[in-house]
């Protein structure tokens, strides 16, 4: 089987693995025990967190582990609308954000704030001065992703946070980062952003962790309450062996980074084209889009039909974002981007990884071409 679904999630890497697995049986210690298993756990926390902050050109009392990635959307939107015991204010995202901002955004709905959802243009790509229209005086914060998971559209935080900070800086910025680390150039110190919130189980590294950037000075309400780990925004005993795992795999794709575009870029051109010489399939990436994420249409077929095709084939794809995918009803991404509810029934999206080889590539173009022949008979038109 050839697994094209690293937007879902990736194989961690060897060294991952073994060096977790290495901490798990050998440092096993809580960080806020006194005795020496304590220390050498903390110590490792500690270590981990310096050389994630050099990665990512931060200061390490800037970084809080967290959950995951949901975990740290959850807690940029609602630590920032909460602070200070607040119940009202308001918000602006995108309707296009991953389920863990956008739900998060329904709930902050529910209890009192206001959330302007604004929609991209037809390209996927949401526009500044869209944003620029709804900010208010009690705007609260500015949440947007970095590269969307299903089309792989990059969005322009850098601008949206320049005009924000120019024009009111006591507005947060937030960036949801996790689809564009280790595929498109990251420097937090240029962007200027606020809040910046990575996975490490998308960059090859363990799931149930993440880690949310705090610029220093930005409080937030802290959702965890309890012993007052993580400099008192993050309570809980830390996951030492998938901290230092998520700190090897961000070393790992900062590293490989500039090769790792080179690739997927050449990939990403050829799957482009093999895919618009398709009669039938309508490509719906848009122009700026990330390498790693190719989308297309098959209107009339279902999404799922054409995804059990390509697996009998051999290749592993996604309908829509993974935690989307069991739902019945057609991507609300592909939908604010104004595709009708038909052509967005019938989305794939392939997300390619740094294992991929040419030999995988031409296997896919192999099975998207039988697909289609095999499905044909069965098109509604
Ligand atoms: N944000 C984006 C853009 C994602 O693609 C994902 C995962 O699919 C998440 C957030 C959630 O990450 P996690 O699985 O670590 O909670």
């Amino acid at each position: 089987m050839k697994y094209f679904d690293y937007a879902a999630t990736t194989p961690p890497y060897p060294e991952v693995i073994r060096s977790m697995a290495e901490i798990m049986e050998k440092h096993f210690g809580n960080p806020s025990s006194l005795h020496q298993y304590g220390e050498e756990a903390d110590r490792l926390v500690r270590h981990a967190k310096e050389v994630t902050a050099q990665l990512l050109g931060v200061k390490p009392n800037e970084i809080i582990w967290t959950s995951g990635a949901t975990e740290s959307n959850n807690f940029a939107l609602k630590g920032a609308a909460m602070r200070g015991g607040r119940t009202q204010g308001h918000i602006i995202t995108t309707s296009i954000e991953h389920p863990s901002v956008y739900e998060c955004c329904r709930q902050l709905e529910q209890i009192g704030f206001e959330i302007s959802y604004i929609d991209p243009a037809p390209d996927g790509i949401v526009l500044l001065e869209d944003i620029q229209n709804a900010l208010r005086a009690d705007t609260i914060i500015v949440s947007m992703m970095h590269v969307n998971n299903e089309t792989g559209a990059v969005q322009p935080v850098q601008q949206v946070s320049e005009w924000l900070k120019k024009v009111q800086p006591r507005t947060l910025m937030h960036v949801d980062g996790v689809q564009g680390f280790g595929k498109l150039p990251v420097v937090l110190a240029k962007w200027n952003i606020d809040l910046y919130s990575l996975s490490a189980h998308k960059i090859r590294g363990p799931k149930g962790t993440g880690l949310l950037y705090i610029k220093q000075g930005t409080e937030l309400f802290p959702l965890l309450a309890g012993g007052g780990q993580e400099n008192g925004y993050r309570s809980g005993t830390e996951n030492v062996a998938g901290i230092v795992g998520m700190t090897k795999a961000l070393r790992l794709a900062a590293t490989e980074q500039y090769t790792l575009a080179e690739r997927l870029t050449a990939f990403s051109q050829l799957l482009k084209t093999e895919i618009q010489a398709i009669d039938g399939l309508v490509l719906t990436n848009p122009a700026i889009a990330s390498p790693h994420i190719i989308h297309f249409c098959y209107p009339g077929m279902k999404s799922e039909v054409i995804l059990h095709s390509l697996e009998q084939q051999g290749c592993i794809v996604s309908t829509q974002s993974a935690c989307s995918s069991r739902k019945a009803e057609p991507s609300r991404v592909l939908v604010a981007m104004g595709i009708t509810r038909e052509h967005a029934a019938s989305g794939i999206r392939i997300s390619l990884g740094d294992q991929h080889t040419n030999q995988d590539i031409e296997h896919l173009i192999t099975a998207l071409r039988q697909t289609v022949t095999q499905l044909r008979p069965l098109e509604r038109r």
